[in-house]
């Protein structure tokens, strides 16, 4: 079916190109063509496509067990939570299905934590330029990105909006009223800024002292992105409060919020909930992905595989830099940032015709997310293609 008469609500300006199988950092389109994918479904698919593990595991849920609502106790999703708790600062999980809503709960969760305490009317939540939380109304207003709101108004009350890396301006903007800060701690649609592990480190201590939240939300940049199991793990800097999504599941839609039993003190029977957040199926993903990820090789390899990306994309830089203005980001977390007469989309649509995948982000940055499991020859390969785009834009231009 051509793209104008699909029945799909047209929110999206896709490339019209339709993958129907992929293996591990493979893709190949109905046409047979063949890809590699630098970007995973957006940073989603970490341990890359059909992993046999996570196919496996998922599989055998499948003929066991698949809903039954958080009516019942749910083994598998206990099983998870108490990992994630062990890899963090975390006492305690809320199960959900993606990465709005998992803010969506990081907020309410700060929100109660001070109305429980008798302190409703400290509700506000500092956010930073270049933020983005997701496209419900909530996290739509968290994120603040006026583009994104435009025409959805009554926008939600109670976000904060500051520059960034600025701990004056955030020392300066707390209030009685100040209930939280929320961050990415490398921002992704906003174009792969890393704030400083200085800037992260000086909120922690900002929060202790006017005895506030620090709500991360590591969607995109947690789950081993960056060669640490959470980015701001660089930092060594805990939130009290973390919202995680996006590699959590390698591909299956499910997203956390993940906070100390302090914090989410208000969270009482009836306070929040979700019909098929934590099901058993969702949870038997979850889990594969953890298999993984626990495994002591795993991040090392990770970081193995980030620095011969870093090598190569300073290389690709010094190559084009009538293109390329600098990289960003960290570990498989980058982004190139290009000269205004560049346009990242286009280098996105000739990086398609040389057969590898990768995606825009705003402040015209291309964005770089392998799986976190690609090979050697395969991040080699798809730089190889990178490369040839990169000539053919600058050629353009
Ligand atoms: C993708 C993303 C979200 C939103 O996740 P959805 O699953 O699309 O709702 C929120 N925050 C960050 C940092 C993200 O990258």
């Amino acid at each position: 079916m051509s793209m104008n008469t699909s029945h799909i609500m047209p929110t999206y300006a896709r490339a019209d190109v339709a993958f129907t199988r992929g293996e591990g950092a493979r893709l190949y389109d109905d046409k047979g063509r063949e890809y590699i994918d630098l970007l995973a479904g957006i940073g989603v698919v970490s341990l890359g496509h059909c992993h046999p593990h996570l196919v496996e595991s998922v599989q055998k849920q499948a003929e066991k067990l698949w809903h039954v609502s958080n009516l019942f106790r749910i083994p598998e999703a206990e099983k998870a939570a108490a990992r994630l708790c062990a890899m963090t600062f975390a006492d305690v999980v809320f199960f959900n299905n993606s990465g709005a809503e998992a803010i969506e709960a990081a907020i309410k969760v700060a929100r109660k934590h001070f109305a429980a305490a008798g302190e409703p009317q400290k509700n506000r939540i500092i956010t930073f330029e270049g933020a983005f939380h997701g496209r419900t109304l909530g996290a739509l207003a968290a994120g603040g990105n006026l583009n994104h709101m435009e025409g959805f108004g009554p926008h939600c009350p109670g976000f904060i909006q500051l520059p960034r890396d600025n701990l004056h301006a955030v020392e300066t903007a707390i209030t009685p009223q100040v209930a939280a800060i929320l961050l990415e701690p490398i921002q992704g649609e906003g174009g792969i800024h890393a704030f400083s592990d200085e800037f992260l480190r000086g909120l922690r201590k900002l929060c202790d002292e006017h005895g506030i939240l620090l709500i991360f939300d590591e969607i995109q940049c947690g789950m081993g992105r960056t060669g640490e199991m959470f980015a701001c793990q660089h930092a060594g800097v805990w939130p009290d409060i973390m919202a995680i999504a996006k590699g959590l599941g390698g591909g299956f839609p499910v997203g956390a919020c993940l906070a100390t039993r302090k914090a989410a003190s208000g969270m009482v029977p009836g306070t929040h909930g979700s019909t098929f957040g934590g099901n058993p199926l969702a949870m038997a993903a979850v889990n594969a992905v953890l298999d993984e990820m626990e495994k002591p090789e795993f991040l090392p390899m990770v970081r193995d595989t980030a620095e011969k990306l870093d090598l190569r994309l300073r290389e690709l830089a010094e190559t084009h830099c009538e293109v390329v203005l600098g990289l960003r980001g960290r570990g498989l977390m980058r982004g190139l940032h290009l000269h205004e007469a560049a346009p990242s989309a286009e280098l996105v649509r000739l990086a398609r015709e040389e057969g590898v995948i990768v995606c825009g982000a705003s402040e015209n940055v291309v964005r770089l997310l392998p799986p976190l499991t690609i090979s050697a020859d395969e991040l080699h390969e798809g730089l190889a293609r990178l490369d040839a785009a990169l000539t053919k834009l600058g050629k353009a231009g």
